[in-house]
């Protein structure tokens, strides 16, 4: 080396972290980016996963009974329903019991169960499972969009194609407000050059006949690549933030209960300090991570008593005593009408009997004066809309709601997720501070 010449520095070799492939999982867990580090790159595992367990029991037992009702020709086979069922879990095992009797397979139509999907950089179809060979090309490209279709219906004749998913979540949602739909018919368009309309169907598998579908055309195929692509890039740019070692936020949400920062709470969003100066947005993440946290909790405490049927108790240094537990209580309803075994109890005239009103109308007549408080008496439409919405009760239920009164409550709360702050809400905002007096 010349004298005077700077020597040079040795070059750095920086690790980069690989991307995985983009799976309806993966999108979910970028929710929260310092989620998906755990998860994803570092690979920790959550809590749960009694939940994970059970719907890849249930996934397992309707895919493998679906492949025998297409091999038999039959749209049911409810002793090889009982049959497929017997290894699941006990938890499993009842929802599949729920749903035996009306689980119909359309076995003219059936293409494939568990069927994995994969496509490129370049949105083409690549690692092509057997049952997929000679619908399109490989391109040979490594994935990068990758997922399991549960069951995949053909209709040829109508250049349509129905994915079916099936869920057990206890809360219904709609299936065009989660990426997996887009994915999944982007996957089903690249694979079936023929198909015009591909529709993404949710099967809520606790409950009878409960489905959301979505139904996406051909046209919409840039839109669903576009969305895709955003998924990518927002899962790179992670990487990118981690291999710099650059801070990755944490946003907390419906995702906490799957990771693994909260159930050894060390996520940072719960390092609040009562004393320390928080911002609004501050205060609204960890309002919501302590809502997962306390959901948890409760889980594992109500667990604990059912299992051991003993409270939990806590004695503080005070000496006050707090119990987790069964704790009884009593409220008062007073009914409309006067019930029987079958229905309602009549008069000598034929009238329903009406104990409540009877009584207010006697104190009506002898209090005249006495009846302003009467007028805000209701009834509550919690307890007739369900019934009212039989086809049987139309008449009577629009005449009801034609009947109502809408009252306006305004509370405050926590809003769902929105994609973006509603204009008006931007607008009012001045407004706010007189309004807010009101709570
Ligand atoms: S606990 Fe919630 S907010 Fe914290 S890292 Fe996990 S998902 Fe994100």
């Amino acid at each position: 080396m010349p004298r005077g010449k700077k020597q040079p520095t040795a070059l750095v070799q920086i690790q980069k972290s690989p991307i995985p492939p983009t799976r309806q999982s993966t999108i979910e867990t970028m929710g929260c980016p310092l989620c998906y580090v755990q998860v994803i790159i570092k690979r920790r595992k959550g809590a749960q996963s009694i939940e994970g367990a059970r719907g890849s029991e249930i996934h397992s037992t309707v895919a493998r009974y679906s492949s025998h009702c297409a091999r038999k020709q039959v749209g049911m086979d409810l002793d090889a329903f009982e049959q497929f069922s017997k290894g699941a879990g006990p938890q499993a095992y009842k929802i599949l019991a729920g749903l035996r009797d009306g689980f119909v397979v359309d076995y003219e139509h059936l293409f494939a169960t568990e069927l994995p999907m994969a496509l490129d950089e370049n949105m083409q179809p690549t690692e092509l499972a057997p049952a997929l060979e000679g619908t399109c090309t490989d391109s040979g490209l490594p994935a990068c969009f990758q997922g399991t279709l549960d069951t995949l219906y053909i209709f040829r004749s109508e250049a349509h194609i129905q994915i079916h998913d099936y869920k057990s979540h206890m809360k219904p949602f709609e299936p065009e407000d989660k990426p997996q739909s887009k994915e999944y018919a982007l996957f089903a368009f690249q694979h079936f050059p023929w198909a015009a309309k591909v529709t993404f169907r949710l099967v809520f598998v606790r409950y009878k006949n409960l489905t959301r579908s979505v139904t996406y055309t051909r046209e919409q195929v840039p839109m669903l690549m576009e969305s895709l692509k955003a998924a990518r890039a927002r899962q790179e740019k992670i990487h990118e933030d981690y291999d710099a070692g650059r801070e990755i936020e944490a946003i907390p949400g419906s995702l906490c209960v799957y990771c693994p920062m909260l159930s050894d709470r060390s996520c940072p969003v719960a390092e609040y300090n009562p004393q320390m100066q928080l911002t609004p947005e501050e205060r609204l993440k960890f309002n919501l991570w302590y809502s997962a946290f306390n959901r948890v909790n409760n889980t594992v405490l109500r667990d604990h008593v059912n299992g051991t049927g003993k409270n939990v108790i806590l004695k503080d240094y005070n000496g006050k005593v707090y119990v987790f537990g069964p704790s009884e209580s009593e409220s008062e309803v007073l009914p409309l009408f006067q019930a029987t075994a079958d229905g309602i109890a009549m008069d000598k005239e034929r009238n329903p009997v009406l104990p409540i009103v009877s009584l207010l109308l006697d104190h009506a007549y002898a209090n005249p004066d006495d009846t302003g408080w009467m007028a805000k008496i209701t009834l509550s439409s919690s307890s007739m809309s369900t019934p009212l919405k039989a086809k049987k009760r139309v008449h009577l239920h629009q005449a009801v709601q034609d009947t109502a009164e809408k009252i306006t409550k305004v509370r405050v709360k926590v809003s769902k997720p929105l994609d973006a702050i509603p204009e008006s809400e931007e607008e009012d905002s001045e407004e706010w501070g007189e309004e807010g007096e009101e709570f």
